[in-house]
């Protein structure tokens, strides 16, 4: 057992600057990263909105960010908060710390729809840049209707598929620049329309609309938003707003004493790579002025 600063669960954008700005401020900190939840980041093949790079991989801006960090691969099991310690346990070992941030973002959504799990690595997918070079050539559907589907259907089509995006409501929610982009590369439109089954002999083969009307693909990657990984802040007391994100104030401290949150999994009117490096930044800033407040 040690006794940290602090400890930061999750080694994101938010976690990665969280610990980068620790080690600014001389604080003795360590980051844990579960290795079965790789950062959403490194879902991203083209980043074009990050200051500063013109375009560039999630996986290689994220490998910048932790570069010469203290970071341990460890899935963290439980978060116990005492008075005047936290104490944080993973698969292997049990570290203390005076505080904590939990940067543990978010995960995909899943649609809950028949065929989806029957399907999943047979057509069924969440992440494009994994899967998509399966299906070059291919018809493929793209569902959803924010930045992750929009960002999902460009590289799909770029890398050869030919893409619809199916979603449920006229309006995208995604940035006008995707849209546009999208709509450049002739990437095809179905919405105000609903997915209610996802069907196939071995493989997926075709898409089930609300009204029975079905519609040939090869596969569906699935782009409908995320849900916050907050099972071990939860159950360690961490308050939550109704949809399941941490409830943070402007220094980035939950109603805990000393358990500071950053980045997806927050209240973040915003989920950007630059936003979370900016929570993650402010949350080390304020567990600084914590433990500076309390010598
Ligand atoms: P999002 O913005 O929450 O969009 C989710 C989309 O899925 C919405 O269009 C939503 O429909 C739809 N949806 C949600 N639940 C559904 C369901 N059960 N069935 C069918 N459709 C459903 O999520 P996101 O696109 O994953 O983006 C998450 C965050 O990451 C956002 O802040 C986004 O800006 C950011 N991001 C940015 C980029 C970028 O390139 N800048 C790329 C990826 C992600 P409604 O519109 O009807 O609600």
């Amino acid at each position: 057992m040690t006794d940290f600063d602090v400890i930061i669960i999750g080694a994101g954008p938010a976690g990665a600057t969280a610990g980068l700005f620790c080690k600014r401020f001389g604080l003795d900190y360590l980051i844990l990263d579960n290795p079965e939840q790789p950062s959403q980041m490194t879902l991203a093949t083209e980043i074009e909105n990050y200051p500063a790079f013109e375009r560039i991989s999630g996986t290689e801006l994220l490998k910048k960010m932790k570069n010469k960090l203290n970071i341990k691969e460890e899935k963290v099991v439980n978060l116990e908060i005492k008075k005047d310690k936290k104490i944080v346990t993973t698969e292997r070992t049990q570290d203390e710390a005076k505080t904590v941030i939990v940067a543990t973002g978010a995960s995909h959504r899943k649609a809950g729809i028949k065929g989806e799990a029957e399907f999943l690595g047979k057509g069924v997918s969440y992440c494009a840049s994994c899967d998509g070079m399966f299906f070059k050539g291919k018809d493929v559907i793209v569902w959803g209707g924010g930045d992750s589907a929009l960002s999902s259907a460009i590289y799909l089509q770029n890398i050869g598929c030919k893409v619809t995006i199916v979603h449920r409501r006229q309006q995208l929610r995604a940035a006008k620049a995707l849209v546009d982009k999208a709509k450049k590369l002739g990437i095809k439109f179905a919405l105000g329309r609903t997915i209610k089954q996802i069907s196939g002999k071995k493989l997926v083969e075709r898409i089930i609309f609300d009204n029975n009307e079905q519609t040939k693909c090869s596969a569906v990657f699935i782009c409908i938003g995320e849900v916050p990984v907050v099972e071990l802040a939860k159950k360690a007391g961490v308050q939550t707003d109704e949809n399941g994100f941490i409830i943070v104030d402007a220094y980035q401290q939950t109603n805990i004493d000393g358990v500071f949150a950053a980045g997806d999994v927050t209240i973040t009117p915003l989920r950007q790579i630059i936003t979370a490096a900016a929570d993650g930044a402010k949350a080390a800033f304020a567990v600084y002025r914590y433990l500076e407040e309390r010598k």
